[in-house]
């Protein structure tokens, strides 16, 4: 251990009676790693936060030894954000979870950063309320590490991401300094919006601890129809078509032919069309006759383009059609030795091309490259699956390329798993000079010593 983290570990322990500081090697191993398969490093330290003071103390004192502080929540990032600095601290913010309060009159859910995400929209829901960002992971991920990401799910078609939904934030800066920035307001025009500066910071301005966010009234019903499509170049003009029907799905799901076929190898029963080369689905939601009126619409406008549409005739067929969706990545996985997703992001009208350039990559660089994902959002989930480990170099060439093609498809590299470690050195693709320069200097405001998650987004 570094004298400075050493020294650090002493004060904040003289500062903070009875702060949870651990320096056994089991518990700093079980705070080494995400799910970005990224390798594990094991941290100096682990420090579980029980308040925002035992926060801010970590912070200034981390600020005067110059010792790195990786913010760590459920650790579901995708990205490498929590994976720590090996003489730094690993700073758990799970045990901020004690607050979750539903105000159902101004329509706000006020929670603590450690409260995870199912909780809080369970607690909306016996309200009749609902938050609309659904990532995957929610019954692990918290509602902190949520907006440390800008986490959105298949529903932020309609409902958007994190950022739409937050109000305010609480917040401590590197310097250890506390930013409260609460609302309960619906608009405010009163200066920079700095609660929305720290949305998709992933832990690199501050430590989130006190999160506002809006709530709406829960949908009366949704519904979710299967579209078996005949060909990839089928997805573009069912798309343009789903547009034309005036229905606002609130999710269009895609997985492309060889999702298809991985999922149909791993023989998990599910009632996949034989027929389909790519199948979107598509769920609506709204009043019962609103959701009807929308269903024929639909089933009207993909008609002549589609194999097949099916709608799920209840809750049971609806969860068994998002079950193919879920276990998609699942079965990908099993299928190979190594796999590596990317959440890359397109123009919508830009899909297919998306589709085809990883096709084409693929062959290119000797990589399978299956595609499943957020159609309508233009963002999907561009798979790599290798056997050789000797293949590595092939990948991180064919994951390059396919960075520089979306860019120039007008999209981004992360759609909503963020940069963290694993493409912080892939940032200057996606933003010029001026602009990192301009984001450097804003991370110096809020975190003069660099102390937050070095290495990580901006380096
Ligand atoms: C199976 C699976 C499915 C997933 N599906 C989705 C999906 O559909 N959509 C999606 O967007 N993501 C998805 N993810 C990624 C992940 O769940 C999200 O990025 C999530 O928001 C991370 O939350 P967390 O609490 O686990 O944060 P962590 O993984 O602990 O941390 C993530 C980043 O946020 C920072 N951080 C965490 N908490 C705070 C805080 N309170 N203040 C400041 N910084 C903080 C960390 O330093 C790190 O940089 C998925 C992950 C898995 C494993």
């Amino acid at each position: 251990m570094s004298s400075a983290l050493d020294r650090l570990l002493v004060s904040a322990s003289h500062a903070r009676p009875g702060l949870a500081i651990h320096t056994e090697i089991a518990l700093r191993e079980a705070h080494a790693g995400d799910e970005s398969g990224l390798a594990p490093i094991t941290p100096g330290a682990v420090i579980v936060a029980r308040d925002a003071d035992d926060v801010s103390a970590v912070l200034s004192l981390a600020t005067r030894e110059r010792v790195s502080v990786t913010p760590r929540a459920g650790a579901t990032g995708k990205a490498g954000g929590a994976i720590p600095d090996a003489d730094g601290i690993a700073l758990v913010l799970t045990g901020l979870d004690r607050e979750l309060e539903i105000d159902a009159g101004d329509r706000i859910a006020v929670a603590g950063a450690g409260v995870v995400l199912a909780k809080l929209r369970e607690a909306a829901r016996a309200q009749h309320l609902f938050y609309g960002p659904d990532p995957s992971s929610l019954e692990s991920a918290t509602i902190g590490g949520n907006v440390a990401t800008n986490a959105s799910g298949p529903s932020s078609l309609k409902h958007g991401s994190t950022a739409r939904w937050v109000r305010g934030l609480e917040v401590v800066t590197g310097a250890g300094t506390h930013l409260a920035m609460p609302s309960r307001v619906s608009k405010s025009t009163v200066g920079l919006d700095l609660a929305q500066l720290l949305v998709g910071s992933e832990g690199m301005l501050g430590v989130v601890t006190r999160v506002f966010v809006r709530l709406e009234p829960a949908p009366e019903r949704v519904a979710l129809a299967s579209v078996s499509l005949s060909s990839l170049e089928s997805i573009g003009p069912a798309l343009v078509a789903i547009d034309r029907a005036h229905v606002a799905p609130r999710a269009i799901e895609l997985l492309d032919d060889e999702a298809l076929s991985t999922l149909r190898a791993a023989r998990t029963d599910h009632a996949l069309d034989p027929r389909a080369v790519a199948i979107l689905f598509v769920e609506l939601e709204g009043s019962e006759h609103g959701v009807d009126d929308d269903l024929s619409r639909l089933d009207d406008a993909l008609s002549p383009i589609a194999i097949d549409v099916r709608l799920a005739r209840n809750e049971t067929e609806r969860e068994a059609l998002w079950k193919i969706r879920r276990d998609t990545s699942v079965a990908l996985k099993k299928s190979a030795k190594h796999k590596l997703s990317e959440d890359v992001v397109v123009p919508r009208s830009k899909v297919g091309a998306l589709i085809a350039t990883a096709r084409r990559l693929g062959v290119e660089h000797g990589v399978r490259m299956p595609s499943y994902g957020h159609a309508g959002d233009g963002n999907l989930h561009v798979n790599f699956l290798w056997e050789d480990d000797a293949q590595r170099p092939d990948v991180d060439r064919a994951m390059a390329a396919l960075f520089r093609e979306v860019i120039a498809l007008g999209g981004t590299i992360s759609g909503e798993h963020g940069i963290g470690r694993a493409k912080a050195a892939y940032l200057p693709l996606a933003h010029d000079p001026a602009r990192l320069a301009m984001q450097r200097e804003v991370k110096r405001l809020f975190d003069p010593a660099g102390i937050l998650n070095p290495g990580k987004v901006l380096g």
